[in-house]
């Protein structure tokens, strides 16, 4: 009873036809219309199981990537992937470790397999190795990084994953949630790939919830050593992935020209929205992913909350995330040209309707 659960993003205002939900981070762009049509194609054979083992998808997936299709495994959401891992690797007496403002399904997966949630402290809303290292003890079974992280949008370069893997006990996992990669475009970054090959102790997940725009049906996968997958298969639902996600995953990472426009709808209008904010007055936190996490005041008529009640009365829908520590703030998923536009117009008008103007 101590576990807070999951709420997810506002979606909707009583008495608005259409609202703004630029609170889940889902892919502004929606779904390539070529994985539409294999959901669609599905349909016909609902009454079938599906494949247990995911085998087209996965095949589709070590083909994209150059990888060893053994090592990966698919999941009812990157969520279940991690929540699996957490109940195979830690329970009670056990610890996860997570950075402070990290993804909150970490400390909440602890929780329901006993483990002992333990945050490590971040520099500037950046997870640091020292702040990992710090906080690791003989009871660490896991180490989570999100990377870009959620809700600050800040990232790890590949060299500091490194160091913190070689900073870490064997027996300790890493797993890097890097559910954003795809939006990612740094020359420092990597999503995790080469170290999962590289160690036993390694795990990276994805999913086809953010830039491939499938949230609703619930996909996502890891690479993983072969002692990692074959956990995973013991302790997964013998069907955890629907036929129709199958389906329609495989082919949005097939239709790379759709991914590709989503990334670049992000590149242009990420930095907008950035310098938007500079221009209004706002701080930011700096995001390499398909969000940005706005700062407002503590208190008084510039903070988070008057903010999200102004943005509501016109149906523009931000994520709080008091819940992350961060009460101040709200995080602003990148949306369509006329939502991000609509985003700047009405916090314009809230800034001077606070200044009394
Ligand atoms: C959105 C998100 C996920 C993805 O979840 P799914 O269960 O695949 O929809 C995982 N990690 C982070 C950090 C996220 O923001």
């Amino acid at each position: 009873m101590d576990i807070s659960p999951y709420v997810g993003g506002d979606a909707s205002v009583e008495g608005l036809a259409r609202v703004m939900k630029l609170s889940a981070n889902e892919g502004a762009t929606g779904p390539s219309p070529k994985a539409i049509a294999a959901y669609t194609e599905a349909g016909a054979n609902l009454h079938r199981y599906p494949d247990g083992g995911a085998a087209e998808l996965r095949a589709g997936l070590a083909e994209m990537y150059g990888l060893d299709v053994n090592r990966l495994i698919c999941g009812n959401g990157s969520d279940e992937i991690i929540s699996h891992l957490i109940h195979a690797y830690a329970g009670q007496g056990d610890e996860v470790v997570y950075s402070e403002h990290g993804f909150l399904m970490y400390p909440l997966g602890a929780m329901a397999s006993g483990a002992t949630p333990v945050k490590a402290r971040e520099d500037n809303f950046t997870a640091t190795v020292d702040g990992f290292l710090a906080a690791v003890t003989e009871r660490t079974k896991i180490v989570f990084v999100a990377n870009p992280n959620n809700p600050t949008g800040t990232y790890l370069p590949q060299a500091e994953l490194v160091r913190l893997r070689a900073g870490l006990p064997d027996d300790v996992l890493l797993v890097i949630d890097s559910a954003y990669a795809e939006f990612v475009s740094r020359n420092d970054y990597a999503p995790g790939i080469e170290m999962v090959s590289a160690h036993d102790n390694v795990v990276m997940t994805r999913t086809f919830s953010k830039i491939y725009g499938l949230a609703a049906l619930r996909l996502g996968w890891a690479y993983c050593p072969a002692e990692v997958a074959g956990v995973f298969h013991r302790v997964r639902g013998p069907f955890n992935v629907n036929t129709a996600a199958q389906a329609a995953g495989l082919a949005a990472l097939r239709d790379v020209q759709h991914t590709d426009e989503a990334r670049a709808h992000n590149d242009r209008w990420l930095p907008w929205l950035q310098d938007e904010c500079t221009r209004l007055g706002l701080n930011y936190i700096p995001s390499v992913g398909n969000f940005l996490t706005i700062q407002f005041e503590a208190d008084g008529p510039r903070s988070a909350d008057a903010a999200q009640e102004f943005l509501r009365t016109k149906g523009i829908l931000p994520r709080g995330i008091a819940g992350y520590g961060m009460p101040d703030y709200l995080r602003f998923t990148i949306g369509l040209e006329d939502e991000n536009r609509s985003v700047v117009a009405a916090l314009e008008e809230f800034l001077s309707a606070a200044n009394g103007g």
